[in-house]
């Protein structure tokens, strides 16, 4: 019976290839996160553009792709907003079938809690929207959340009572890592080179065009250079000269211990600036609302901690002396109206920009990598990315995401 612990037996192939680095690219990414490795898996893909490197200064997933909650959903306040993400929620299944690896995805539904008149009207907003645009999203009374969830406390004992939800049926969650593993595979199958621990300290350009990058391991020259290094976008744009609207912000989150399954949708409360799932491993994974200061620190706080379990247990009181046993925290890169930057040839021909997901960019990745790869091979941009451009700050016309996301409950 040993004879399968044989040396050699149990020895699993590597997902992604690890390529000699070369000094060109037709295509050289900046970060290996969610949207990096997303734009390199369908630029080789759908477009067979194979010369690309997606460059990392760590390992894949080390920014907010490896640390986030994995919350997927499509009930987002704007038009623009909505076609995309909607149609980002649609990706994860044929996605998981192409990759040919499993993306965990679990499409349990989200329901987000208003605590407020001011919060069912904000919801009222969202529905109308999603439904316009034919996604499902509802509003449920207190008793068709208690229905949904019966461990929720929609009595009058919390400090904030659970006045009714929006219930957004399609939502769900998946793994993180799992989907950061799967795209550099895909990735790589494809032919995209993925080069960790190679981190970007300048970038070349020469009479309007980028031309390359200063790496730790020396210089790169690139046809095309796509910045897309999440909570570091600003500063890698500053490389140039580029000021963008962006506040980087830290976000934490973290797991309890394993129970048995009782939570089936993901939960979210403005009120109480929190939102959870349960895993498949039975951990209750919870989120925060962002620290309040501008900074690039991923320290983990203990007050989050109090807060949490403050939270969790308000509208969740089975979960009192339930322990919490890790913390971590990540960075959210927020524009003012919380909606992305996606530009092409930006100042310089041949610049792409991907960027200002705050806490909204693991359910965009799959599908904007889809369309930055469009845009950068075809050097058109897609319509669907038309009205994420960097001039709407200048031109005063902000999305409209912020006003119901900030205050009553879209933190995921
Ligand atoms: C705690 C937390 C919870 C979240 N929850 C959710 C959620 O539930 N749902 C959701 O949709 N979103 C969520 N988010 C947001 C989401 O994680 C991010 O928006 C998303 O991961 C951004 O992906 P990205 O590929 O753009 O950037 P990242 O994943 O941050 O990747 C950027 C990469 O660029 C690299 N890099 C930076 N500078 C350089 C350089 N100079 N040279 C080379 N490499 C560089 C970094 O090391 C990093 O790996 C959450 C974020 C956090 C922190």
């Amino acid at each position: 019976m040993f004879e399968i612990l044989r040396p050699g037996f149990l020895k699993l192939d590597r997902l992604w290839e690890e390529r000699p680095m070369k000094r060109h690219y037709d295509v050289v990414i900046i970060g290996g996160g969610i949207h990096g490795l997303a734009t390199a898996y369908y630029l080789a893909k759908n477009h067979g553009v194979e010369d690309i490197a997606v460059l990392e200064k760590n390992y894949i997933g080390f920014g907010g792709s490896g640390r986030n909650t994995a919350i997927v959903r499509a009930n987002q306040r704007t038009r623009e907003n909505v076609r995309l993400y909607d149609e980002g929620l649609k990706l994860w299944p044929d996605l998981t079938d192409e990759l040919d690896f499993n993306l965990m995805f679990f499409n349990c539904g989200n329901l987000n809690l208003a605590h407020s008149e001011a919060a069912l009207s904000s919801f009222r907003l969202s529905i109308n929207t999603a439904n316009f645009c034919g996604v499902k999203s509802e509003l449920l009374d207190r008793e068709s959340c208690k229905e949904l969830i019966p461990a929720l406390d929609v009595s009058d004992r919390p400090r904030l009572p659970i006045l009714g939800g929006m219930y957004h049926p399609p939502g769900g969650v998946l793994r993180h890592d799992a989907v950061v593993w799967g795209l550099a595979k895909g990735a790589s199958a494809h032919g995209a080179s993925i080069q960790q621990g190679v981190g970007v300290s300048a970038i070349d350009t020469d009479a309007g065009h980028v031309t390359g990058v200063q790496t730790n391991k020396g210089p790169i020259t690139c046809n095309k250079l796509a910045i897309m290094a999440g909570g570091y976008g600003a500063a890698v744009c500053a490389m140039l000269d580029i000021e963008l609207p962006i506040h980087p912000l830290t976000i934490q989150a973290m797991v309890t211990q394993p129970l048995k399954p009782f939570l089936n949708h993901v939960i979210s409360s403005g009120g109480y600036h929190i939102y959870a799932n349960q895993t498949l491993k039975g951990e209750i994974a919870c989120g925060a609302h962002m620290d309040p200061q501008v900074n690039y620190t991923t320290d983990a706080t203990a007050w989050y901690f109090k807060h949490q379990a403050e939270a969790m247990v308000e509208l969740l009181p089975c979960l009192e002396r339930v322990r919490f046993l890790r913390i971590w925290a990540g960075l959210a890169d927020m524009t003012p109206d919380m909606a992305p930057i996606l530009e092409g040839n930006l100042e310089f021909d041949g610049l792409y920009l991907d960027c200002g997901w705050g806490y909204f960019g693991f359910k965009s990745g799959p599908v904007t990598g889809k369309y930055m790869a469009e845009y950068i091979a075809r050097e058109e941009r897609p319509d669907i990315l038309g009205p994420f451009t960097l001039d709407r700050f200048l031109r005063n016309r902000y999305m409209g995401e912020t006003a119901t996301t900030m205050k009553y409950g879209h933190y995921d």
